[in-house]
């Protein structure tokens, strides 16, 4: 594993993060959710990453790895990075989402029961929030470090202009603000365009990219039809509308550029990503620790020649 330093922080991160936001809920298998978190421990992956409502049900997916904390872990704790957040809905009532004081600070003790943990490494507001002052927010994030629950704090989907502001408030708490986590693809890059990674780099924030093979559509997974076992069967967050012809050509012929370099759809997605140069940590999400096994395997060829990258832009604008 390759270890990269966040933003101009002291904590390195791997290139490669682990997200359980699918299959780990309550209903998935506990053989599975155990061997995907060993598998990419011993892979080097040391980062885990969570919120509040991954599962399903909401906060199962944190009971799922506090039973892997337990079980396995537990030795390791000083190994780990562990991140949560809260700002999606989490309980009905007017205190169960968004970013007021209120909502972060009861969910993140709500997330330290289910995990078991004393602390987390990373707390994050999980979106920005229009109606609450950002100064509110910030400021709830702050006491999370300075009450000991939370060693660094980030902050998710946020829009540029926010990031800066989000970064200055912060510094002048006296807690600078680890990382931004926006979603970002070949095929989704609004970081890159409307301005995210530059005014992270700009106040010195990591950023760690979720959805990095957009949720499997940037892999081989649906190249001849749509797997039963694969996430666009379950019609949740990936549509099957979405796997089109036209969607499945575009995959083929990226594939087919993989394999000119070697590698897998999968790696060449996650290796394009990490050639970003604001660009800390891939987030990946998995259903079986073979696809963890070869999401790694991008590192081993992570660089582009500009005919590569060339070629890339004109499959993705065809
Ligand atoms: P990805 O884009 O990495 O998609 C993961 C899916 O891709 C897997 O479930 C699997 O699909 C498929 N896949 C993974 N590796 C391979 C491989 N090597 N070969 C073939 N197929 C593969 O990420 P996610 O959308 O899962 O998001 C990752 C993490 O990002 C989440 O767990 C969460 O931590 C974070 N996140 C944060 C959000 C935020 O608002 N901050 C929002 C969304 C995600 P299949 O299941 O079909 O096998």
């Amino acid at each position: 594993m390759k270890y990269n330093r966040c933003g101009k922080s002291g904590l390195l991160l791997p290139a490669i993060s682990l997200g359980l936001w699918h299959n780990f809920g309550a209903g998935d298998d506990a053989e599975n959710k155990r061997a995907m978190c060993r598998r990419a421990f011993d892979l080097g992956i040391r980062h885990f990453d969570l919120a509040n409502n991954y599962g399903p049900p909401p906060g199962s997916a944190e009971m799922s790895f506090g039973e892997i904390m337990r079980g396995d872990f537990v030795a390791h704790r000083d190994e780990l990075i562990i991140s949560s957040k809260a700002g999606y809905h989490m309980w009905d009532g007017p205190y169960g989402e968004w970013g007021s004081r209120k909502y972060l600070l009861a969910s993140l003790d709500q997330s330290l029961k289910r995990l078991g943990l004393a602390y987390v490494d990373i707390f994050y507001s999980h979106r920005f929030d229009p109606n609450t002052p950002l100064e509110e927010t910030m400021g709830a994030l702050d006491h999370a470090v300075r009450s000991g629950k939370a060693l660094y704090i980030g902050i998710s989907n946020y829009p540029a202009k926010a990031i800066k502001q989000a970064a200055k408030i912060l510094k002048e708490m006296g807690t600078p603000c680890l990382i931004h986590q926006p979603r970002f693809n070949m095929l989704q890059r609004e970081p890159e365009l409307e301005g995210g990674f530059d005014a992270a780099l700009a106040v010195g924030m990591g950023t760690i990219v979720f959805s990095p093979l957009a949720q499997g559509l940037l892999t081989d997974r649906y190249l001849k039809g749509i797997p039963p076992d694969s996430r666009a069967t379950e019609n949740g967050s990936l549509k099957s509308e979405a796997i089109t012809p036209k969607m499945v050509e575009r995959s083929k012929r990226l594939n087919a550029l993989a394999e000119k370099r070697g590698q897998s759809l999968a790696q060449m997605s996650i290796a394009w990503n990490l050639q970003h140069k604001a660009v800390t940590s891939c987030l990946i999400g998995a259903s079986r620790p073979s696809q963890i096994e070869d999401c790694v395997k991008a590192l081993d060829h992570a660089s582009f020649s500009n005919a590569e990258l060339k070629a890339i832009e004109k499959e993705l604008a065809a």
